[in-house]
């Protein structure tokens, strides 16, 4: 008999599969026993929302009614009725139990409820049987399935840039090395250095950090195009916000100048927001009542104003004249940090905020220079409890300017030449930015830790599962 999800019988009107003889498959949540009858409760994953299944003592073997604990998986065959118990529209009343796969009870970690997420990173592979990471994975898959569909609304392409780079001119952290040498016995110089000659590619390769700088040769020709892939950093920092290996997308788009790219930004991520709130509002009632009790009413709030738009300095002098005593002092051409972000956004403005022209000295050698000849186009979107989300600019498209920046910054010129190449040839005014996926899945599920909305976290020491 062909199976149905519990998600199209707890979800869905059900009024004709009443009274009929069904099929669910999917693993014990919890089991308890009165008189003459087992409550057994089973998830499919489709679903926060376990179906009850009613199994009479009397027609079953012992035998098998024992091996039904927590964390076995079943395939249950019987009669879906209207269900007397508060709170569920239907159960089945049990006709065939078959067990595929046993969990002792003794053995079993996933036992009890009420682990704490720590423990659970420490089980990442069986993490995703409880409720809480199956509400995070669904948001997660949800949000992902959004981006594209803005995306393609919106007429961008989806570009796909490489893993493997050669260039490290991004600048947006330390690389993870991509080498087929023995680790051990190199092949050197005559200088005695590892002579990269011999590698796999002829050259030093790297993981990327981002897909921006060849995002923006697809712009330069299709458009508008958005990457959406994998990147790497080796920042050994260990904060809740850091991974090593995070998603990002990255959209990039010729003719837009820093206000069509904030424009962009706000209703992007304005648009995910509203699609999580439609399409996860289970979830997030879940995750709301265990974790974040303003978890709906923040994201309602982001959706509902419009955002901040205010340049570094003037967030400066908020800074300044906030009265407050910050761990990382505030002075004009500082980087902001988190505490600064934070401030401005859930004690000043209560707000997102995008701040504009920041100081060139802490930004990338591509964004577009100001006429003040201090600051340049930057724009970083900024999010309640997350701190910096999107970072993104205007570009540079002169191409006197980017090379005299390239040169005062000393990146080498053979590193970069095909992207300068695009100045030579056709230069248009274009902008992007890159949105954090995780930190985008961290605020629209109140988590607080961004190792708890990736499947497999990877960050220093850890990459087990
Ligand atoms: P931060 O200052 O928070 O370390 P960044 O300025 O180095 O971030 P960008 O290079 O601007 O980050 O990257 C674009 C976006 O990617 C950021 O706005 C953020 O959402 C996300 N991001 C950056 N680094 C990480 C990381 N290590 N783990 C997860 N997301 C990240
Ligand atoms: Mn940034």
């Amino acid at each position: 008999m062909k199976r149905i999800k519990i998600v199209n019988l707890l979800k869905n009107p059900v009024d004709s599969l009443i009274g009929t003889t069904i099929t669910i498959k999917g693993w014990v949540r919890t089991r308890r026993d009165s008189k003459n009858v087992v409550f057994i409760a089973v998830n499919d994953g489709s679903i926060i929302h376990s179906i009850q299944v009613v199994a009479d003592t009397s027609s079953f073997e012992e035998a098998l009614l024992k091996e039904i604990t927590t964390g076995c998986s079943l395939r249950v065959t019987g009669n879906l009725t209207e269900s007397p118990a508060q709170g569920q529209p239907v159960e089945i009343q049990a006709k065939e139990i078959e067990i595929y796969g046993k969990a002792p009870s003794d053995s079993y970690p996933l036992q009890k409820k009420g682990h704490t997420l720590e423990f659970l990173r420490e089980i990442a592979h069986l993490r995703p049987r409880t409720n809480t990471f199956g509400a995070i994975f669904r948001i997660r898959h949800a949000m992902a399935f959004a981006v594209h569909q803005y995306f393609n609304d919106h007429g961008f392409y989806y570009l796909h840039t490489p893993i493997i780079t050669g260039s490290d001119a991004e600048g947006a952290g330390a690389m993870f090395r991509v080498s087929t040498l023995d680790a051990i016995n190199p092949p050197l110089t005559p200088e005695g250095k590892v002579d990269y000659t011999q590698d796999f590619f002829g050259k030093e390769t790297n993981l990327t950090v981002s897909g921006q700088l060849e995002g923006e040769l697809g712009a330069l020709a299709l458009g508008e195009i958005y990457t959406f892939g994998p990147t790497f950093r080796a920042e050994n920092s260990n904060t809740p916000r850091h991974l090593a290996e995070f998603w990002m997308i990255e959209p990039e788009m010729a003719f837009y100048d820093i206000i069509d790219n904030m424009d962009l930004a706000e209703d992007f991520l304005k648009s995910l927001v509203s699609y999580a709130l439609k399409h996860c509002s289970d979830d997030l009632e879940f995750l709301q009542k265990m974790y974040d009790k303003e978890l709906i009413a923040r994201l309602e709030g982001v959706i509902n104003n419009p955002f901040v738009r205010l340049p570094y300095t003037k967030a400066v002098e908020i800074l300044l004249n906030s009265g407050r005593d910050f761990e990382f002092p505030v002075f004009w051409g500082a980087d902001l940090q988190s505490e600064h972000e934070r401030y401005l956004v859930e004690q000043h403005f209560n707000c997102p905020v995008i701040l504009t022209d920041y100081p060139k000295e802490i930004k990338a050698f591509y964004m577009k220079q100001n006429a003040d000849g201090k600051t340049v186009r930057a724009m970083d979107v900024l999010f309640p409890r997350i701190g910096e989300i999107i970072g993104g600019s205007q570009r540079e498209e002169d191409y006197d300017l980017l090379v005299k920046r390239i040169h005062e910054l000393e990146i080498p010129e053979k590193d970069v030449w095909w992207y300068l190449e695009t100045r030579k040839f056709g230069s248009v005014p274009h902008s992007g930015f890159g949105l954090g996926f995780e930190r985008l899945i961290l605020f629209v599920s109140g988590m607080s830790n961004i190792r708890d909305v990736i499947p497999f976290p990877r960050t220093p020491n850890n990459a087990e599962f």
